[in-house]
């Protein structure tokens, strides 16, 4: 056989799986050894630098030059110790991937011996020549340099031979060029604001902080298989393909026995990201074929999210170890569910405590329903916002497909705590309580966390559900940076938690009694805020109608969902919590239409290369088959018998015609009407016009070529099936 595919095929069938050196040695005896962490700096900085080195870490202090070369020369022991040769700063850029330019310790010296050389000037900032990065317009050709800068709540560590530094990435202009460095203003003003609100009930909380736990689902893929299809090359998804026979609807792949090459891919990654101090904790497979997920122990956001990225590059690293390719595109299938990365999310405070965990008495109870009220409320007000930080070209694919969350942003919380929103309305009173009122409110709210416990239904179908003690988001797609969405959730908490607190202080001003001022605001909050809060199938045809009842927005595609991105609202929310400017917000705009935009061209382009020279070759080719056979049959039968016996060859006949016509119709359209977009100069026009002139031809050659799929005999067509690329073990 010479067909690529079967070559490919035989090839996939033949991988063994990697032997995993002995890892039986005790996690705990080298997890995080390749960080310069709490242990490293005990180690290696004299008792005074670490104390006040942790102590601006603890508070986000600006770090002297005598501290920052001391950690400097501290941290170039460290890693040299290990074997380490580079150094670089290791950056999140806009493009969504991780960025590195190494540099090498050694520095030749005049007596031709040489030196390690790093000190803290290198350590806390650098000028990398960025013209190539995305900035939305925000710098000029002519003043390309940018600046990274340390971050040092995010410790380095050491991949591959370099000591990685995890800086934030500005313009030359002091504008924003990344994620974390929004990120990490949002922390900020979370932790302004929720720390005021804490010390309402609470005088020893100094410090709040979001948490996140991240989900990340993932496909893999055979790499022989892999290679043999252009559109997983290019554009991470396969862009035709039938349905298999068989694909999840029996749910056997659902926390089923995991495949032994698959355990071994597993179980090296998960040695790596221990390495590096990544809490990876859970593996299972996921519902569709071949799907899987990842979980971890979640940490303070901004490390989480550097662990996230982190984890992405070494599992496709692994994976290439393994002879399989890693897919975190949020649609690699057709009609096989897609790929998400939940995030869930939660506020600690420097004391310890969770503050959307109930505690058990009244009083702590109501600092939940503070934050609990409060969060829903923010989610209420910027709904479209949140839809915004998540959508890409991928996520659309999943958001609203009855697989994933709908596009439509509602909340769940279960049965037990509507209840218990319910009666706050109904209990508190406009005017002044008896005090019987007030006991009889308490000791309701003393009862929440039983009512938690005991409340273990979970809807699947809400893009953002309370799950104990956090919030789950789950529109979030599996290839994005979960910064955006944190930036988001940070933002809008913190805005609202500012406005609660001047509710209160008005209130109170006047003398009104604090418990029973904030039960009245949060009262006021939840009857506002009722329409978020749905508890019902997500899925259902019914929700959209009275989602749309609602008010609430349903947001099918990226450049609808960018609309709300740089409103009047989201840049006085930004602006107003010091997180982005409004120079800063419309050039991610910008970036993000372009990426869109660029997306769909790059499939449409693979898309008419695929039919033109993979598929309406290989139909014509069995075509020609198919006539030879008929008019061989003409010449041996008589007519009467060759009418019935010719009959479903020329039928098949008939019919790669019709799909061949329609597909170099819809291939020279889509090219037309490419051509036009890319006249367009302003990005999101632009983003626009491929949404809704050319990717409906993406659906229309791909239902063709689908049929053709299953006409043409199998031994023809060169492209692995769905079959083949979703079962191989
Ligand atoms: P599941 O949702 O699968 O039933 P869990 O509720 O135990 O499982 O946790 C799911 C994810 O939530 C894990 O990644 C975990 O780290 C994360 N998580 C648990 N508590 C918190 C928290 N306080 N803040 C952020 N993430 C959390
Ligand atoms: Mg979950």
């Amino acid at each position: 056989m010479s067909n690529r595919r079967f070559t490919a095929l035989k090839e996939a069938l033949s991988h063994e799986p990697v032997i995993v050196p002995d890892m039986s040695t005790k996690v705990s005896e080298y997890f995080g050894k390749s960080v310069f962490d709490d242990r490293a700096m005990r180690e290696y900085l004299p008792e005074d630098v670490y104390k006040s080195i942790t102590e601006n870490i603890e508070k986000s202090e600006k770090i002297e030059k005598k501290i920052a070369d001391q950690v400097a020369s501290a941290m170039r022991a460290w890693a040299l110790s290990k074997g380490a040769t580079h150094y670089t700063h290791w950056f999140q850029p806009l493009t969504g991937a991780t960025a590195e330019k190494h540099d090498a310790f050694f520095n030749p010296a005049s007596d031709n011996r040489s030196i390690e050389q790093f000190d803290g000037g290198k350590l806390v900032q650098q000028e990398p020549d960025a013209s190539s990065f995305p900035s939305g317009g925000l710098r000029n050709t002519f003043e390309a340099r940018g600046y990274s800068a340390w971050d040092p709540s995010s410790p380095a560590f050491i991949m591959d031979g370099t000591l990685c530094i995890p800086t934030i990435f500005v313009a030359y202009t002091g504008e924003a060029l990344d994620f974390k460095t929004p990120l990490l203003k949002s922390t900020a003003a979370i932790d302004n604001e929720a720390t005021q609100v804490c010390q309402l009930f609470d005088r020893s909380v100094t410090r709040v902080y979001s948490t996140l736990g991240w989900e990340q689902e993932y496909f893999l893929v055979d790499e022989a298989l892999f290679h043999a299809r252009p559109d997983l090359v290019m554009t991470g998804r396969t862009l035709t393909g039938h349905a298999p026979a068989k694909g999840q609807q029996l749910e056997d792949h659902y926390f089923g026995a995991i495949a032994p090459r698959v355990k071994a891919f597993m179980k090296e990654f998960e040695y790596e990201a221990w390495l590096l101090g990544i809490p990876a904790k859970t593996r299972h497979n996921e519902v569709a074929p071949n799907q899987f997920e990842l979980a971890p122990v979640f940490e303070e956001a901004n490390l989480a999210i550097d662990h996230n990225q982190l984890v992405m590059v070494i599992m496709d690293k692994v994976a290439r170890r393994h002879k399989f390719r890693i897919l975190f595109h949020e649609k690699p299938f057709a009609g096989i569910n897609g790929s998400g990365k939940h995030n869930n999310w939660s506020l600690s405070t420097n004391t310890g405590k969770n503050l959307l965990s109930p505690g058990h008495t009244p009083k702590t109870n109501l600092l939940f329903l503070t934050f609990f009220v409060n969060f829903i409320k923010a989610v209420h007000e910027n709904a479209d916002l949140l839809r915004a930080a998540i959508a890409s070209a991928g996520n659309d694919h999943r958001l609203g497909a009855n697989e994933a969350p709908p596009a439509i942003i509602s909340i769940f919380i279960g049965s037990q705590l509507t209840k218990v929103l319910s009666d706050i309305e109904k209990k508190v009173k406009e005017g002044k309580m008896t005090p019987e009122e007030k006991t009889e409110l308490k000791l309701n709210i003393g009862k929440i966390p039983q009512i938690i416990l005991d409340n273990t239904d979970r809807n699947r179908t809400s893009p953002v559900a309370f799950t104990g003690n956090k919030f789950e988001v789950r529109a979030v797609g599996s290839s994005a940076n979960c910064a955006p969405t944190m930036i988001v959730l940070n933002t809008m908490l913190a805005s609202q938690l500012r406005t609660f607190r001047n509710t209160l202080e008005k209130a109170t001003s006047k003398g009104e009694d604090k418990d029973e001022a904030i039960f009245k605001i949060l009262r006021k909050y939840i009857t506002e805020s009722w329409p978020i809060l749905f508890e019902g199938n997500g899925y259902s045809e019914e929700w959209v109608k009275e989602a749309e009842k609602r008010g609430l927005s349903n947001l099918m595609n990226t450049p609808d969902a960018l609309i709300s991105y740089v409103s009047e609202k989201t840049k006085k929310l930004f602006e107003e919590n010091n997180v982005l400017t409004e120079k800063e917000l419309e050039a991610r705009w910008e970036i993000r239409h372009e990426n869109y935009a660029k997306v769909i061209q790059i499939e449409s382009r693979v898309l008419a290369d695929l039919a033109g020279n993979h598929i309406i070759p290989t139909a014509i080719k069995y075509q020609n088959v198919l006539v030879a056979n008929v008019k061989g049959l003409k010449e041996i039968l008589p007519k009467d018998q060759f009418e019935t016996q010719a009959e479903l060859q020329i039928y098949i006949i008939s019919k790669i015609s019709e799909h061949i016509s329609s597909i170099r119709k819809d291939v020279q359209e889509m090219i037309d009407k490419r051509k036009e977009a890319n006249t367009i100069e302003e990005a999101s026009k632009k983003a626009i016009f491929y949404c809704n002139e050319v990717k409906p031809f993406l659906e229309s050659i791909r239902y063709h070529v689908d049929k053709l799929e299953i006409l043409v005999d199998d031994e023809m067509w060169s492209l692995p099936k769905y079959r083949e690329m979703l079962f191989v073990k």
